[in-house]
């Protein structure tokens, strides 16, 4: 783990200007135009990135386009891929202080999350894919004897990758590293608001031997570079996360032009399920408290709406509202914060806007509920509980993104399926109880990508992340990702 020493050496770190990364070089936009990189820690602007724009991406298009064509990459041997991606890993791990700081300053996540889910997950992502990739056979169809049915899987060209702003690096890792592990270029759009580390990632990617114009960023507006991307013709897929409503014009955006593939990982509203037999409450209640209000809740599986079983609902609202004000909100940087900052300041803005709706409709607020730390120029918040909440509230039925917990009761097994289903939405769960049969009962039960049992949010990069229904589809992580990015080919041959 990093040391305050070092935190407080980078933090001040200066930044300057970052420019695009095409072809293997940094470069302005084509317009001249930047945008202020504002730190949510103090509110203040700490750099400027280019705000790239339709000729922008057509420029970085072009570049994956010819790299993929020329094949020092798409036609390299996997072992040579491997070879440089885990390089790559390496050096991100070489630089992991810096990538860790320098993300923080950018969105405002605590140090101690970021460090791990950020840096040191994105090198984890990549090392895995590289391993993998040479592991990864063809296949002989069982055809009659007279013929050869080969399948072959081959990159599919150029892959767009468009992320959020709450963990760019792991999950742009989740696309970028299968995707190069299959032999594809890519040209990846960050978040508006936390572009500098993606940006620091391409230069170690070129650092690492991967040739000109296979990996490339623009950064820019999402209506703007992000539509671009999505409309171009010679992109042939889009991996995405994000929110819903960018989904649906990307699903758009690809029936408007060549008909690319799209992969949307999206927004959730996760139900995390106490049932009074949950083998230690006052566990479930800490650890349901860090699974929603950690970097300030804007964690896409964040379980924001809690169902309790009602003969132990005030025993368990108590441990849980005493956990949540043990949680220390402060500098993203200080190690001894367990909560960061808000993303930025409209994202607060629109967090308090759903406290506001909540109290009209009639949910009770038992705890935070208002913005803290002003004296700061920050983006803080303190972490919100709702009680008394009911399915028709908004607060039940949409994403707030930010550390606002809704709480309802229910009495029997069948009622909690009913209210934890009862959303457009299936990312993540989470079913607290100590009998077998109920736990694999609920497991079946509930319509979601994930769920865990006895605990909240725990993974790693074995197994898959996605969601049903509203959330998405097509999967990241594990080696079942691979597979977005190939397409199967058959040779036929008669023998
Ligand atoms: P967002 O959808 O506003 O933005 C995501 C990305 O899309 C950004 O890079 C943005 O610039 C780009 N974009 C915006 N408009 C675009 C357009 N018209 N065309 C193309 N690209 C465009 O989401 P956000 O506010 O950055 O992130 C929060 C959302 O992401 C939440 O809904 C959250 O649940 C979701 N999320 C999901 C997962 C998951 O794995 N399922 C993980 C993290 C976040």
């Amino acid at each position: 783990m990093i040391s305050q020493n070092a935190i407080d050496a980078l933090r001040k770190t200066e930044i300057g200007e970052r420019g695009l990364f095409i072809d293997g070089v940094q470069a302005a936009a084509t317009s001249g135009a930047t945008l202020a990189v504002i730190s949510p820690i103090d509110g203040r602007a700490f750099a400027s990135i280019a705000d790239g724009n339709a000729a922008d991406i057509d420029r970085a298009v072009r570049s994956a386009r010819k790299a993929f064509e020329k094949g020092l990459w798409s036609r390299a041997a996997p072992a040579f891929r491997k070879k440089v991606l885990t390089k790559f890993a390496e050096l991100i791990e070489k630089h992991v202080d810096e990538l860790a700081v320098l993300g923080v300053r950018d969105n405002g996540t605590e140090i101690g999350m970021a460090y791990k889910a950020e840096p040191l997950s994105a090198a984890g992502t990549i090392r895995y894919y590289a391993e993998a990739i040479d592991k990864v056979y063809g296949e002989i169809a069982p055809t009659a004897d007279n013929v050869l049915g080969l399948i072959h899987r081959e990159p599919l060209g150029v892959v767009g990758v468009i992320v959020p702003w709450n963990f760019p690096l792991m999950i742009g890792a989740w696309k970028i590293a299968p995707a190069l592990a299959t032999g594809n270029s890519v040209v990846v759009k960050p978040p508006e608001i936390a572009s500098l580390t993606l940006l620091r990632l391409a230069e170690l990617a070129s650092e690492a031997g991967l040739p000109e114009g296979v990996f490339n960023v623009v950064t820019g507006h999402g209506a703007v570079a992000g539509e671009a991307l999505g409309l171009h013709m010679d992109v042939d897929a889009i991996a995405f996360t994000g929110s819903g409503p960018v989904g649906r014009r990307l699903l758009e955006y690809s029936a408007r032009s060549n008909l690319k593939r799209v992969f949307l990982e999206l927004g959730g509203k996760s139900p995390n399920i106490v049932f009074a037999d949950a083998p230690d409450l006052k566990q479930a209640a800490v650890v349901s408290a860090n699974g929603i209000f950690r970097n300030s809740g804007q964690v896409c599986v964040a379980g924001s709406r809690l169902l309790v079983q009602s003969s132990v609902y005030d025993l368990f609202m108590d441990e849980l509202v005493s956990a949540t004000t043990r949680l220390k909100v402060g500098d993203p940087l200080d190690l001894a914060s367990d909560i960061g900052a808000v993303s930025s300041a409209e994202q607060l803005d629109k967090n308090l806007g759903f406290v506001a709706m909540a109290q009209a409709e009639g949910a009770r607020l038992v705890a935070g509920g208002e913005r803290i730390l002003t004296e700061t120029g920050g983006s803080y918040m303190a972490p919100t509980i709702f009680e008394n909440v009911t399915q028709e509230m908004q607060l039940a039925r949409e994403e707030v993104f930010g550390p606002v917990l809704g709480v309802m009761r229910f009495e029997t097994e069948e009622e909690a399926v009913h209210l934890a289903n009862s959303t457009v939405y299936g990312l993540a769960s989470a079913v607290w109880t100590a009998n077998l049969s109920t736990a694999h009962r609920m497991v079946r039960a509930i319509n979601a990508g994930v769920v865990h049992v006895n605990t909240y949010g725990g993974a790693d990069i074995t197994v898959p992340l996605g969601g049903v229904k509203q959330s998405g589809s097509g999967r990241d992580k594990s080696l079942h990702a691979l597979e977005k990015f190939v397409d199967l080919k058959t040779a036929w041959i008669a023998l």
